[in-house]
């Protein structure tokens, strides 16, 4: 469906739970969130005739998020019901991939096209402090599933922070060189618990043209990436510039919260539920969502933070 400024609007990215068994520093609390009771919160019927309706107002393509997906209990037979509606040309996930080894070929058989996995450093003692729980081989192991059950083109999205992963840059763009790996650096937003952690280790996406001057680009863009590669790689390297590259005129997609609220722009705090209605009602909400979607997001860095308040996990990325 076009909107009122003629984007083709066409990507809807569903948060299916606000939880998370990680705690990355710049999108949830160190405490966690509370657990919220269960009618406070889309059920999967319910977020399945959300697909529908927004199917019918032209939405194609539908990313599982979270929260962290996984840890939802049922999100193989959600993917499955998903990828089963008419209409529904990809369906993609974003996780943080420490579960991925043990479910990777379930979710490749339920329909599941393709995954984008959360990896910030390639260093154990530094992926345990970013995320305060993890285990960085866990994540090494869901990757390695992931390429086994048949997933290609696996997007790994690295988000960049000063004086914390700038020393790794050229070591994630090697990791394209032999592998159909799609490494996407993404720059740190301002937004939820990222507003404070942000202060000071915002850095542009131009770093790493700099740390790797063998990048090529490919005049091409991948969704909002603009891609990059280095001659004779088998993969490529995605540079996603929400700060230093305002992109809202190239912006497709809505949002859809665990919670039911559809957000028509994630900086915005414009949010419309559509918990408790019908097919037909949430198709309506939906197309005037889309109508009404804002046309750009205004200023935003350290000093102007998003005004989506909501932390990531709560939105979904
Ligand atoms: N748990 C899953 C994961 O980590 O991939 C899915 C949800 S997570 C909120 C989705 C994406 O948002 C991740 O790639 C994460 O790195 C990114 N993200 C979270 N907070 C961010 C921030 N303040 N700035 C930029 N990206 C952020
Ligand atoms: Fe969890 Fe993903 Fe947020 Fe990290 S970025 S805390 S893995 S939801």
């Amino acid at each position: 469906m076009i909107d009122h400024c003629g984007r083709d609007i066409n990507y809807m990215r569903i948060s299916v739970t606000e939880l998370c068994n990680l705690r990355c520093k710049y999108c949830m609390p160190e405490e966690g969130i509370c657990k919220r009771s269960h009618d406070e919160m889309m059920t999967a019927e319910e977020t399945i005739d959300a697909v529908r309706a927004a199917v019918s107002l032209g939405i194609s393509k539908i990313r599982i998020t979270g929260g962290e997906p996984l840890v939802k209990r049922g999100i193989v037979q959600l993917c499955k019901q998903i990828a089963g509606i008419d209409g529904v040309r990809e369906l993609c996930m974003t996780t943080n991939g420490t579960l991925l080894a043990d479910c990777a070929r379930d979710l490749k058989e339920a329909g599941l096209d393709r995954i984008n996995i959360s990896l910030d450093t390639l260093n154990p003692q530094k992926f345990r402090d970013i995320t305060r729980l993890g285990d960085l081989q866990d994540v090494f192991d869901g990757i390695e599933a992931a390429f086994a059950a048949g997933f290609d083109a696996i997007k790994l999205n690295v988000v960049l922070m000063g004086g914390f992963n700038d020393d790794e840059i050229a070591d994630f763009v090697a990791l394209t060189k032999d592998r159909p790996l799609e490494v996407r650096f993404i720059e740190l937003m301002p937004i939820g618990g990222g507003i404070d952690f942000d202060k000071g280790k915002f850095i542009s996406c131009k770093r790493v043209l700099e740390a790797v001057p063998e990048l090529v680009s490919l005049d091409l863009a991948d969704g909002v990436a603009a891609m990059y590669q280095l001659p004779g790689a088998k993969g490529r390297v995605g540079l996603i510039r929400p700060i230093s590259c305002e992109f809202c005129g190239d912006c497709n997609k809505i949002r859809l919260t665990a919670d039911g609220m559809l957000k028509p722009c994630l900086h915005s705090d414009v949010e419309i539920s559509i918990r408790g209605k019908s097919q037909a009602e949430m198709q309506e909400i939906m197309r005037q969502a889309i109508l009404d979607k804002p046309q750009m997001r205004g200023m935003l860095d350290a000093d102007n933070p998003s005004h989506a308040g909501r932390d990531m996990n709560r939105i979904g990325g």
